[in-house]
């Protein structure tokens, strides 16, 4: 069913996998006729993209689907629908505590969104759609139920017009303790390269210059074709070729599965970041082992030498968890001995809470206390950020390129986002992602600029551009809009 001007509101939370899964929605639903609205109040449809990693990342969709409420009240005709992880993992539980909402769609059922809508509005009766649990069938029957890739992509949910997520992987096989992907996101399954290259030249022809590769353990791809095996550096040689496309990146990086091979690439290919993201988890082997990360510290060192040893100049950050399961002070001294050694370009830290239906919940008592993790949280903040910062400093007098984004943050929120009365502040990334912030036109979005750096904090580096080398759609040479 085709329909005219209804408006959509969409709120997304979480990864950039859901980010990715919000932008194919939005694509499929403007291609029945839908536009999309900031206003919560004059939407005909209200989807949210949510998340089960943490606690806190629900508690905010409860929230937000308790104000609705009262406006479903006075707009019977409304949809409201819960999307993502929370959905495939609450399933009926949310009609319980919110019964105003309409669906239900678990991550493997998105493409099936526009005609859920479409029967909600008419039949005005509620549904569940979601995939098998991981324990429902075999491991190919709860796969199948995990398949909904629609290739529909909308320029406007993107980070930048020039930049694009693809993903080459669904779900994830390496059950973590702590972790409720594998079960949100089902059975770990790589994506045909015919399919990826194909949507990485579309998005290329779309004026698309950064491809950023998405999967849970992005660098585990594998898929067999005609004898031969793809793997991610056989994915990123052929990217490498496709014309239009400036940077390839890939996260989230799997410690034991960073091959030799995978770094080579990296190195020689000159589209390639020179980032990595590779999440530690901990410092200490204890920890690891409760949390099955499948790695020692000795493991993850041996990695990151090979890394630091083929790829010097690369950033390398990290997630870490405080306060998991068990976690003493000595085990928590262990992980600042590790970004102490390691000198992470930043690092991505988070309390530890329990998620049911993982192994955690059912077996390790969440033991220590809120306010030992709040501390040990702002620690390691604290340790890394002076690390980030002292690195960052240590920038300044080079120049670095970077891959221009648009006017930053708080020029946008200033309002400042045309030049008539002058440079505005503009954002943009190094290769090794970094954030570098610096005067200039904000027509220079999409293009590589070269800046001299002149001061850094633990987030930025803040410079001035020396040249400006390519912009998007012409291979000229222009004049510096600084
Ligand atoms: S590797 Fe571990 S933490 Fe990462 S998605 Fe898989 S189970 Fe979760």
């Amino acid at each position: 069913m085709t329909e005219h001007n209804s408006k959509l509101f969409i709120e997304t939370v979480g990864c950039q996998m859901n980010m990715l899964d919000s932008e194919l929605v939005v694509a499929a639903l403007r291609k029945q006729g839908y536009e999309l609205t900031a206003d919560v109040a004059e939407a005909d449809t209200v989807l949210f993209n949510t998340c089960s990693v943490r606690e806190h990342a629900e508690h905010k969709i409860y929230s937000a689907l308790g104000r609705l409420k009262f406006s479903k009240q006075a707009r019977p005709q409304q949809v409201i629908g819960v999307m993502g992880c929370m959905a495939q993992k609450d399933q009926e539980l949310i009609f319980q505590r919110a019964p105003h909402v309409d669906l239900v769609v678990g991550t493997g059922q998105l493409g099936e969104i526009p005609r859920l809508i479409g029967e909600a509005r008419t039949d005005r009766k509620r549904t569940v759609a979601v995939s098998l649990d991981r324990r429902d069938g075999t491991r190919n029957e709860v796969s199948q139920s995990f398949q909904s890739y629609d290739p529909l992509r909308e320029p406007e949910m993107r980070p930048s017009p020039f930049q694009a997520f693809v993903r080459i992987m669904f779900g994830c096989d390496k059950f973590c303790t702590y972790c409720v992907v594998p079960m949100t996101r089902g059975p770990e399954q790589s994506r045909s390269p015919a399919d990826i290259l194909h949507e990485c030249r579309v998005l290329a022809d779309q004026g698309v210059l950064e491809v950023t590769l998405l999967g849970q353990t992005v660098n585990s791809y594998k898929y067999v074709e005609n004898g031969r095996t793809w793997r991610l550096a056989d994915l990123l040689a052929a990217m490498h070729d496709i014309p239009g496309l400036v940077r390839l990146k890939f996260v989230t990086n799997y410690p034991r599965d960073m091959t030799d091979e995978l770094l080579q690439a990296v190195r020689h290919l000159p589209k390639c970041s020179r980032y990595l993201h590779v999440p530690a988890q901990s410092g200490c082997d204890d920890l690891l082992k409760k949390m099955k990360r499948g790695y020692t510290i000795g493991e993850y060192r041996e990695m990151h030498g090979r890394i630091r040893a083929t790829l010097p100049d690369a950033g390398v950050s990290s997630d870490f968890i405080v306060g998991f399961c068990g976690e003493s002070d000595e085990a928590h001294n262990k992980s600042l001995d590790l970004i102490r050694e390691f000198r992470f370009k930043n690092s991505f830290i988070f309390k530890y809470s329990p998620r049911p239906g993982t192994k955690a919940f059912d077996l390790l008592p969440d033991d220590v206390p809120e306010d030992v993790k709040r501390a040990r949280n702002h620690e390691m903040l604290a340790v890394q950020n002076q690390i980030s910062a002292e690195d960052n400093v240590a920038f300044i007098g080079r120049t670095v390129e970077v891959l221009v984004e648009g006017p930053s943050r708080n020029a946008e929120k200033r309002g400042e986002t045309d030049a008539t009365a002058g440079p505005v502040q503009l954002t943009g990334r190094t290769s090794c992602d970094r954030i570098v912030v610096f005067p200039g036109n904000p027509r220079l979005a999409g293009s590589l600029a070269r800046i001299q750096i002149e001061d850094g904090t633990a987030t930025t580096l803040l410079g001035s551009i020396v040249t400006r080398e390519y912009q998007h759609g012409s291979s000229a040479l222009l004049p510096i809009l600084a």
